[in-house]
């Protein structure tokens, strides 16, 4: 059966060369560029350009490529707006200090990541905000020990492999089986945590990705909350960063990398293999519908809306993987103010107000310490639960009420201070990793569908961060390296 299989790679291998060399030798002068666009058969064809998507084109700039994203602007989940010469995030905002090859990734595309500046945490709780040194005085003395408590639990399974096998070591994720089947609502409760640290803990994952304790496996809440819960003694120092116009600068600096590269408003509406073992995608530019055939193609779509796409060339059992991957949704507003109104602190986590869970000084990276002028102060609304899908039915002005509710209470007089706000909804925010998750990843890990000419990537193939989406697309680029070697 191996021997089948192998013998059918080489030949479609071979083929698609065949097949390649006479495409690239039609005559320039065919009657229309479009056609020529059509006859040409690139490496690969990336589809979407997000981090995995901008990761993947990175990776594979060197070869013959196009990335095809279908909104107007790279980034996906990471945009940007700009109002009164400051630049705001509309989605992703920050990362932990870069190591290893993501700080080499960013030294490459020329930019630098810079800490916020600290005091970065926060806590708002029955109307009062804890800010700094004092972020966790909403706890008691008894809490305050279950919240330390928690924090050595998560540290010691973080440190017991769980990072690496989600990061790194996909192929250990099955030791760490038993652990992904908890539920990490059930397991807080069990190991008795007191309810306000639960309900921190909730409205942090809410915050942080869209997803409630009860529908979080343990084994996938432990890297992030580990890494995540904030003390006073560390008040003064800052472990996270961005860049100097935000997270958006990594898109920005790549885009320069792969210019030529990549298309925006080309949306994918088809990808297939055809017999010579060629991808064939086709997608929308400017109500015009084109083609375009390469010896790989790398889907950098939410896992869903891949599925959707792929018409050929995975297994159904990979189809049915992804179609299986769901995604929580999310809200941010940017508010435009009048005067600076959070200065104490840069992220703020509120407890106790519904659908608002963070609260962010957006422009503390870029002023002096003390400015007090016009300013940026974005609201993050997350779903009460990972399935609620009424959330993003919210008219704007839901939204806007919602939000208006909560800055009032902590900034009196907030709502006629606003000069303006921009809205943001996201429909497939981050993939839900409920118990059982690691099961996915390892189908699509070990599928042998996805060794091309069709390979995947996407922060749900590692964890719903930029570097899981780097991580990802990282792979998805060496895997198709190996495939064009392989047919040589
Ligand atoms: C509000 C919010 C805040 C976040 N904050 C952080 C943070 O601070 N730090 C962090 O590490 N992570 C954060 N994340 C998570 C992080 O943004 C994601 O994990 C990461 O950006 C995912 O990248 P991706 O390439 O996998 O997917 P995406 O960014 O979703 O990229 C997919 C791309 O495919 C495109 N596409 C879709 N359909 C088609 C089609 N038919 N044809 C062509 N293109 C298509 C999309 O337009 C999109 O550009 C945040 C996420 C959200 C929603």
């Amino acid at each position: 059966m191996r021997i089948v299989r192998q013998t059918w790679l080489v030949l479609s291998v071979l083929m698609a060369f065949v097949v390649r060399q006479i495409a690239v030798a039609v005559p320039a002068n065919t009657k229309d560029g479009r056609q020529k666009e059509e006859e040409r058969i690139l490496d690969a064809v990336i589809v979407g350009g997000g981090f995995s998507g901008l990761t993947t084109a990175y990776k594979l700039r060197k070869k013959d490529i196009l990335l095809l994203e279908k909104e107007a602007t790279l980034g996906g989940r990471c945009q940007s707006g700009s109002w009164n010469g400051f630049h705001y995030p509309k989605g992703t905002e920050y990362i932990g200090k870069p190591e290893g090859g993501m700080k080499r990734f960013f030294r490459r595309v020329g930019i630098k990541a810079i800490p916020v500046p600290p005091p970065t945490d926060g806590t708002a709780y029955q109307g009062k905000l804890y800010l700094g040194a004092d972020m966790l005085g909403y706890l008691n003395e008894e809490e305050k020990r279950s919240y330390y408590r928690l924090n050595r639990d998560l540290t010691r399974l973080n440190k017991s492999g769980v990072e690496d096998a989600i990061f790194w070591d996909q192929e250990d994720l099955a030791e760490y089986e038993a652990m992904d089947t908890v539920n990490l609502g059930q397991w807080m409760e069990r190991e008795g945590y007191s309810p306000l640290v639960r309900k921190y803990v909730d409205v942090e994952n809410r915050g942080l990705f869209g997803t409630d304790n009860a529908n979080y496996s343990l084994f996938y809440n432990v890297p992030e909350m580990a890494f995540n819960m904030p003390f006073e003694k560390t008040a003064g120092i800052s472990e996270v960063y961005s860049f100097e116009h935000g997270m958006y600068s990594v898109v920005e600096a790549v885009a320069q990398k792969i210019e030529g590269k990549y298309k925006t408003g080309a949306s994918v509406t088809e990808v297939k293999v055809n017999s010579e073992g060629l991808a064939v995608v086709r997608y929308l530019e400017n109500g015009k519908e084109r083609k375009v055939k390469a010896l790989t193609v790398v889907m950098c779509t939410p896992a869903q809306v891949t599925e959707k796409i792929l018409k050929e060339g995975i297994s159904p059992n990979a189809r049915r993987t992804l179609a299986g991957m769901d995604y929580s949704k999310y809200v941010t507003i940017n508010f435009f103010t009048k005067n600076r109104r959070l200065e104490k602190a840069w992220a703020v986590s509120c407890v106790d107000e519904g659908q608002v869970v963070t609260i962010y000084d957006v422009i503390r990276p870029q002023v002096e310490d003390g400015y007090q002028g016009k300013s940026i102060v974005s609201v993050y609304m997350a779903p009460e639960h990972a399935y609620d899908t009424a959330f993003l039915q919210q008219t704007d002005q839901q939204l806007l009420d919602n939000a208006y509710r909560t800055f009032n209470r902590y900034f009196p007089g907030f709502e006629s201070e606003v000069l303006g706000h921009d809205i943001t909804r996201f429909d497939y925010a981050f993939p839900v990793f409920n118990p059982g998750y690691s099961q996915k990843v390892r189908s699509l890990y070990n599928d042998p569908s996805l060794r091309g000419p069709v390979f995947l990537a996407g922060d749900f193939m590692v964890y719903a961060t930029v570097d899981g989406a780097m991580i990802s697309g990282n792979r998805a680029a060496k895997g198709v390296l190996r495939y064009l070697r392989g047919k040589k």
